[in-house]
């Protein structure tokens, strides 16, 4: 059965995509594309430079992800600058910018040095608003009445690593901070009113695909704006590169035609009000060790799994009962 065209317009998300994508939830808030520019502000993390831990998250390598364009002793205005000019080269149709900070624990200093970063990035040219990837641990509450302040103005969401709803999962990725932890960040962020996005990660080492799709039921009852799924990579130079040579037999990877199978399940589930940024994640190929799936892009899977939604005539929430 297919639905008909009533139907498809009465997703609560207001448009025809099977899924409440970012790229709709922003063209409805602005009116037009908006794009992200990324910036490495050269920021460490705590799990890092030893105040937490040494070492880092076991699967983490930051310059698998990080643009080009994005170097820390660039200023931040000039990472803008050159962000801007790429992105008119790949599509040539945004109208205003979001700067991105990304790479590592963009709040982890200072509520002065903060100020100077985030506000140099307001005040450049088209600029509308901030997101600002950081950790649970790394947010207080002088931090979060400045963005609430800045909220009342700019866009600004605050982008938050959380990768698992199981603790065991967390210790066993040295992530150094509790699910907990991370709900309380999210309660104090989203309270204030200040958009919330989280970071997910399917396939990590100790937990099973069961134990997976039922973190879909916890993730809904969570006050988030956005989310990020990611399937694991297992990136040269990481702890788990180590690990994974050492013990392949502890990683059971998705292929893609498992990852679909997987994550649309999974998507069914899914409290609809949460807008849905990426499927998957995408290191480039060179950084990946084993053989990756194929250098297929984000933008290719997320077709593909608009495609077989269609085919199953399904879509995000479907089976989603309400929170708990
Ligand atoms: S993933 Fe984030 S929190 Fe973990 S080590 Fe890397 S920068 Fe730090």
């Amino acid at each position: 059965m297919v639905l008909e065209k009533k139907q498809i317009a009465s997703f609560p998300w207001g448009h025809e995509r099977r899924f409440n994508a970012y790229s709709n939830y922003f063209r409805a808030l602005y009116g037009a594309r908006l794009q992200k520019v990324s910036i490495d502000a050269g920021f460490t993390c705590p799990n890092r430079d030893g105040s937490k831990a040494l070492g880092g998250c076991t699967y983490c390598n930051n310059d698998a992800f990080n643009p080009s364009y994005c170097q820390p002793v660039k200023s931040v205005s000039e990472q803008i600058s050159e962000g801007i000019k790429f992105h008119k080269w790949r599509y040539n149709e945004a109208v205003s910018y979001l700067a991105y900070f990304q790479a590592y624990s963009n709040t982890y200093a200072s509520i002065e040095k903060l100020k100077l970063l985030y506000e140099e990035a307001l005040n450049y040219p088209g600029v509308t608003g901030l997101i600002i990837g950081t950790r649970p641990d790394c947010i207080d509450n002088e931090k979060l009445d400045y963005l609430r302040e800045l909220s009342a103005r700019y866009y600004i969401a605050v982008e938050f690593g959380i990768e698992s709803c199981y603790n065991k999962t967390l210790e066993r990725i040295n992530r150094g901070h509790s699910f907990e932890e991370a709900v309380s960040a999210l309660l104090r962020t989203a309270g204030l009113g200040i958009n919330t996005g989280a970071h997910f990660i399917f396939g990590l080492p100790g937990e099973s695909r069961e134990e997976m799709l039922n973190e879909v039921q916890i993730i809904s009852g969570l006050p988030l704006t956005t989310i990020k799924f990611h399937q694991l990579q297992i990136i040269r130079g990481t702890v788990m590169e180590q690990e994974f040579k050492n013990n392949p037999g502890d990683f059971e990877l998705f292929t893609l035609e498992d990852y679909l199978d997987f994550f649309i399940p999974f998507l069914e589930r899914l409290n609809p009000a949460i807008v849905v940024e990426r499927f998957t994640g995408e290191a480039p190929t060179r950084y990946l060790t084993g053989k990756g799936w194929g250098g297929k892009r984000a933008d290719q899977i997320v077709k593909m799994i608009e495609k077989r939604m269609e085919e199953q005539n399904t879509w995000q929430g479907k089976l989603y009962r309400g929170k708990e």
